[in-house]
């Protein structure tokens, strides 16, 4: 995916932001995308496919042909993954609802903010496919993302805006289907097993219930954010989008793609917390230590430590 130029290092988020949103401005002249015209009132999933939700997601992800993938990742390490499913099972919620943020782990938006600034940190940002507009170069069911700035549709695309506001630790993908990003995480923690994997990804109201145990039985942590618009509710219409049959768009309300935007900003942001407070009694350049296990919240050295610059003068 291209790496916009217009997030750099020379100009602020708040410029970044608005030299992003004219030239979006001016892409949707000259191609305006289709879009909903309103917002349709469904309910998140209906109450006959909310029954046994736990066992039906159970059944689908394993014993799906592409569940094989699945299992044989968890038979590397069967008594721990069942354990923690089975934990996870005896839960009423697997998350904590934050208007439309499923916190997964974790007790609030802050704690994944501070988790994400941890040096150790690679956050998955995912998108669902139907969220891409229709007229995407690089097709609908598709985890293809050319996330090009200079591109008409890409500049007007949510998806595309907020890939070219993240950073490196961010990996951005697009999510075809349910085992698609159940194999990326069990990939990825097998990749990088001294990184602390996150998510932050886009999915319908369903798909977010259906993937909590998976995501404790991983042991990820992160946060889901509820899609609107034509989203699937029903077990049927989600079988049919996992195969690409999905006529509606989705979408992220735009008060949602704000606290996205905004969450971003923080993450790629040096935290107000790496400041040291004992900054005056050290006011040439600090050394600091990195305490990981409190989320790479940087402490100065006490005062008359040997490693203060200030003592070797
Ligand atoms: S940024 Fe949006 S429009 Fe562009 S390729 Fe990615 S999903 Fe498609």
């Amino acid at each position: 995916m291209t790496k916009l130029k217009i997030w750099n290092a020379t100009t602020s988020w708040e410029e970044a932001e608005a030299a992003w949103d004219k030239g979006a401005v001016i892409a949707a002249q000259k191609k305006p995308l289709k879009r909903l015209k309103t917002l349709p009132f469904m309910p998140g999933i209906t109450p006959e496919t909310a029954r046994h939700l736990k066992w039906k997601s159970f059944k689908y992800l394993l014993f799906r042909p592409r569940g094989k993938i699945l299992i044989k990742y968890i038979l590397k390490h069967p008594f721990k993954y069942t354990f923690r499913y089975l934990i996870s099972l005896f839960r009423k919620k697997s998350f904590i609802r934050e208007g439309d943020f499923f916190l997964y782990g974790i007790p609030s938006v802050n704690f994944f903010e501070k988790l994400c600034h941890n040096k150790k940190a690679k956050i998955v940002v995912g998108f669902s496919y139907c969220q891409k507009p229709f007229e995407c170069p690089e097709g609908r069911f598709s985890k293809g993302c050319l996330a090009d700035p200079n591109h008409e549709v890409c500049r007007q695309c949510d998806i595309g805006k907020i890939i070219a506001a993240s950073e490196e630790k961010m990996i951005p993908i697009v999510i075809p289907t349910v085992h698609a990003i159940g194999e990326m995480l069990f990939e990825l923690k097998e990749r990088f097993p001294n990184k602390k994997i996150l998510f932050l990804i886009t999915a319908c109201e369903m798909t977010l219930n259906m993937f909590g145990n998976f995501s404790h039985m991983l042991g990820v942590k992160g946060i889901g954010v509820r899609l609107d618009g034509r989203i699937c509710n029903t077990m049927r219409a989600f079988e049919l989008s996992e195969e690409g049959i999905k006529p509606g768009l989705t979408v992220v309300t735009d008060e949602t793609q704000r606290r996205i935007l905004d969450l971003v900003k923080k993450i790629t942001m040096k935290p107000q917390s790496n400041v040291c407070d004992r900054k005056a009694c050290c006011p040439t350049e600090h050394q600091t230590d990195e305490d990981e296990e409190q989320n790479s919240i940087r402490h100065c050295k006490p005062l008359f430590s040997p490693r203060c610059k200030k003592n070797k003068l």
